[in-house]
């Protein structure tokens, strides 16, 4: 009996996975690029995991955020007039053939893939789009679009109870990262997604950051961090490589009317040239760092000549970022200056600069800790010593509150 019951069971199983197959419409084994040694899958591979499928959060917690913020740089609103910012994918110099409907731009099957006329590389991405209410097409062929970031595809498909391969699920990086869950709403409802693109970044044919992308649909986190390797491909399997450091966003036509509203992305902070730029930096890309940064402040300080002790503590602190013996030595020489000058003055005076003074003591302190000047720096004594009789005694190095 037991072992009759399993036999049903993957019979049920093996024709439940048939359909799906048979529902594909793009084949089952030997499509994509076999596994390699660092990808344990077929490219569109049907025995990979399916995503688990999360109810969406609701369009009332969504769309608050989804407003562009101040700084966004609007791609579409939902006029003709935004329309214009977009192109012919193939003839750039024409305009787009898809059109503008209920506040939405509806992709025109056959008319071609489109493109923004505006280029931009890092970036956090906000697209909504919603797949046709009338349901046709199995597999790929339903509701298939794509976002497009210098080559990398964020699939736009209608993966409500249309199962396909999981690397071409919504959401997916496509034929490289399944989406973690499918959160979507039905079809004919708009899905909100949120990206953020950073490319990968090259120095001498090496790749010195890997780029990646985040990708949040309908508030559920669906790419997480996910690593892009170079530009995604159909079957292909993907060829590490740079990307271009800016490209225009581009939409697919993939022979269904999707519809799309409210595009608008913002920039992100560009990598350094010099090396890599999120986490620690290169020790060249630091140093280049430090050494710009020593500058500003000296620049600054120069801005203060003569006025103690603002010139003589911005020279120091450009020293913390930059080592430079002549700055060293200048700021020495006014810190004996001025603590010369408060030792010839009248009490009440001197009194009157306490926290001024409280303020030049621990600055001597912490300078002297990271040894930017000698532990015997005699200003840094006799501060201390000036402080003491005074009566103004610190509490570990901080000034003591009045
Ligand atoms: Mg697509």
């Amino acid at each position: 009996m037991k072992l009759y019951s399993a036999i049903i069971t993957v019979g049920v199983t093996w024709s439940l996975a048939a359909t799906a197959f048979a529902a594909s419409g793009t084949g089952q084994a030997f499509y994509g690029d076999p596994p390699d040694d660092h990808h344990p899958w077929c490219v569109h591979d049907w025995n990979r995991p399916q995503p688990k499928v999360v109810a969406p959060r609701p369009v009332s917690e969504l769309e608050p955020k989804a407003r562009p913020p101040a700084d966004a740089i609007i791609l579409f609103d939902g006029t003709e007039a935004s329309l214009a910012k977009w192109c012919s994918d193939k003839n750039p110099n024409e305009p787009t053939k898809w059109i503008v409907r209920d506040g939405a731009m509806e992709c025109v099957p056959k008319s071609g893939y489109i493109r923004t006329k505006e280029e931009f590389g890092d970036c956090q991405l906000h697209v909504e789009w919603a797949a046709p209410s009338k349901v046709e097409g199995e597999g790929q062929g339903r509701g298939n679009s794509g976002i497009f970031l210098l080559g990398v595809e964020i699939q736009v498909l209608d993966s409500y109870n249309n199962p396909t391969y999981a690397d071409g699920a919504a959401c997916a990086m496509y034929g490289v990262s399944p989406p973690l869950a499918i959160a979507l709403r039905p079809p004919g409802e708009f899905q909100y997604i949120d990206i953020t693109f950073h490319r990968p970044i090259y120095k001498d044919d090496k790749c010195v950051q890997p780029g990646w992308v985040t990708v949040y649909c309908n508030g559920v986190l669906v790419q997480d961090r996910t690593q892009i390797e170079g530009p995604t491909g159909h079957r292909a399997r993907t060829k590490p490589g740079p990307l271009p450091e800016k490209g225009p966003l581009r939409l697919q036509d993939h022979g269904n009317p999707v519809r799309f509203r409210n595009i608008w992305y913002r920039p992100l902070r560009p990598a350094l040239p010099k090396g890599g730029v999120r986490g620690p930096l290169t020790v060249e890309a630091t140093m280049a760092k430090r050494k710009e940064i020593a500058a500003m402040i000296r620049k600054d300080a120069a801005k203060h000549a003569g006025q103690q002790p603002a010139e003589m503590l911005r020279l120091f602190e450009s020293v913390v970022y930059e080592k430079d013996a002549p700055t060293s030595q200048k700021a020495g020489q006014l810190a004996a200056q001025y603590v010369e000058g408060l030792k010839q003055l009248p009490a009440d005076k001197l009194a009157a600069k306490k926290d001024e003074v409280v303020k030049v003591s621990d600055a001597f302190k912490y300078l002297a800790k990271f040894e930017f000047i000698p532990a015997t720096f005699a200003p840094k004594a006799e501060i201390e010593k000036l402080i003491k009789a005074q009566g103004w005694v610190q509490a570990k190095g901080k000034a003591k509150k009045k």
